[in-house]
C-alpha cells in the first residue's frame, strides 16, 4: 500500500520538525534573556517568535518558559525589570509592568 507508507513517512518528518521546533523555542528564550539587558523590544520579538513557533506546529510552550512572557501583551518578563512575582494566598502572582496584566499561578502551600 503505497499510500500508507506516504503518511506513515509524513508523520515521521512532521515529527522531526516539531522537535526542532522546540529547540528553536529554547534557543529564542534564551536568546531573549540574553537580549534583554541590552535591548528590551529585541527579547519581546523574539518571544513573539517563539510563540509562533509553538503554534504553528502545535505544541505547549514547555514550563519553565511558559512564565517568562506575559499572556496579554506577549512581552519577555524579566524578574526585578519589567515584573513582579509576589506570593498571595496560594498564588504565585505575577504583574507584568509593560501592560498591568496580572496572572496568578496556583501552588501547593508545604505542610
Ligand atoms: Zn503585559
Amino acid at each position: 500500500m503505497p499510500q500508507r507508507m506516504n503518511t506513515l513517512k509524513f508523520h515521521r518528518k512532521k515529527a522531526a520538525s516539531k522537535r526542532q521546533a522546540k529547540e528553536q523555542l529554547i534557543g529564542c528564550f534564551q536568546k531573549a534573556r540574553e537580549a534583554f539587558h541590552q535591548n528590551p523590544s529585541v527579547s519581546h520579538r523574539l518571544v513573539k517568535k517563539a510563540r509562533r513557533l509553538a503554534m504553528k506546529h502545535k505544541f505547549k510552550i514547555p514550563a519553565p518558559y511558559n512564565r517568562q512572557y506575559c499572556r496579554n501583551c506577549i512581552s519577555f518578563l524579566m524578574p526585578g525589570s519589567n515584573v513582579s512575582i509576589r506570593t498571595r494566598k496560594g498564588h504565585v502572582v505575577y504583574f507584568c509592568r509593560e501592560c498591568r496584566h496580572i496572572r496568578r499561578y496556583p501552588y501547593k502551600p508545604r505542610r
